[in-house]
């Protein structure tokens, strides 16, 4: 049994925190890439302290949160009793919660339009504070989907540099549920690397290990952690 697609029983994250590492291990291994070029992000969305506490026993230290006041209301207590705790902004991000979002997240992976780049832009600059910052790309172009389309990246993540002056890490993706991931995230590589964009954030509990073949330097893994949400 891989790490993959193996649910975990509930209760028991930190033997799935341990299966994930190892398949992680394993993928890096397979791809001839440094382990340590690989962000475990471990998914913590809908589930409370008391299911989160565990996994920051085990050793854990990078999450990822989809909603701002969710992780507002939860995170706090839990980074005053663990130090070097990094959280990431992996959902839709509206520019309201822009200032909230920059105080609280190390990195938020859904800078997808013009609003939401000038709403960060002011944040950074009056609250000095950096997050990581990834371009979204609808990589499988649904219409319900949030994200930059394919063939807009290039003229988006230019304005974000030049009309904002934001500094982009790399891009995020989410591939189409009913199709192989491969290619969405080759392509996705490709547009990164012709912008000269060195992080990919790819790969969730079902393909993260393909998405680590084809270059992800994040992998956002949620239910083989900490079980069905
Ligand atoms: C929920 C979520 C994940 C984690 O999904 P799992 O399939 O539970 O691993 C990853 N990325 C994003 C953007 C999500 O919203």
């Amino acid at each position: 049994m891989t790490a993959e697609n193996a649910a975990p029983v509930t209760g028991d994250s930190p033997n799935a925190l341990a299966a994930v590492e190892a398949e992680i291990a394993r993928a890096c291994k397979e791809a001839r890439t440094d382990r340590a070029s690989v962000t475990l992000i471990a998914v913590s969305k809908t589930f409370d302290a008391d299911a989160i506490t565990p996994v920051i026993d085990a050793g854990q230290r990078v999450f990822g949160e989809n909603r701002v006041q969710e992780a507002k209301g939860k995170w706090p207590a839990l980074t005053s009793v663990t130090s070097g705790i990094a959280l990431h902004l992996i959902g839709p991000l509206q520019s309201n919660k822009a200032k909230e979002a920059v105080a609280l997240f190390d990195a938020i992976h859904s800078v997808d339009r013009p609003s939401i780049c000038q709403a960060l832009a002011k944040e950074i600059e009056s609250q000095n504070r950096h997050p990581e910052l990834f371009v979204q790309i609808n990589i499988g172009e649904e219409p319900q989907k949030a994200g930059i389309a394919p063939d807009e990246a290039d003229a988006f993540i230019a304005s974000c540099r030049e009309t904002y002056g934001l500094t982009i890490a790399g891009l995020m993706c989410i591939p189409p549920v009913d199709e192989p991931p491969a290619a969405h995230f080759a392509l996705t590589a490709k547009i990164a690397e012709r912008n000269g964009l060195k992080k990919l954030s790819m790969g969730m509990s079902a393909d993260f290990a393909t998405a680590i073949m084809l270059g992800a330097t994040h992998v956002r893994v949620g239910s083989a952690i900490f079980g069905h949400r």
